[in-house]
């Protein structure tokens, strides 16, 4: 699966990682216009769910969970949005992606039109970050 982008390359900066999953920052234009917007990519080039066994797919929930927590902690968005689409890239990732009330395409998904005017940058400490994730998941193992 050579022209898979999620099997050749991170796809964003790597926050936090294992075996099965990996927790990337994504770059670029989406990334200035939706600070903090995560991925949670599967390792594997699998396409759905339903195609991983159940202990995998509560690992990966698990992971999106960690992810929506750390970033509520650390930036106190206005909304999480969760989404799992696969579309045009269909290899298993999960978007988490906070929102404001003032980002540019609120209430809206942010892959539809335009509301406004981008809002001013929100800066993101991607270490600090990362560290949050990795606490949630520390403690998620610590309590089973
Ligand atoms: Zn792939």
């Amino acid at each position: 699966m050579s022209t898979c982008e999620l099997c050749a390359a991170p796809g964003g900066e790597t926050l936090w990682r294992d075996g099965l999953c990996r927790v990337v920052r994504v770059g670029g234009d989406e990334g200035r216009a939706f600070p903090g917007f995560c991925r949670v990519v599967w390792n594997a080039h699998v396409a759905e769910m339903t195609a991983l066994p159940a202990a995998d797919r509560r690992h990966l929930m698990n992971v999106v969970f960690a992810t929506e927590a750390a970033l509520r902690a650390r930036l106190a968005p206005d909304k999480i949005n969760l989404a799992s689409l696969g579309n045009v890239v269909p290899h298993l990732h999960w978007h988490v992606i906070p929102r404001w009330r003032d980002d540019s395409h609120f209430p809206a998904p942010i892959w539809a039109s335009g509301q406004r005017p981008a809002a001013a940058a929100r800066e993101v400490d991607n270490a600090a970050l990362a560290a949050a994730i990795a606490a949630v998941l520390s403690e998620e193992v610590a309590g089973e």
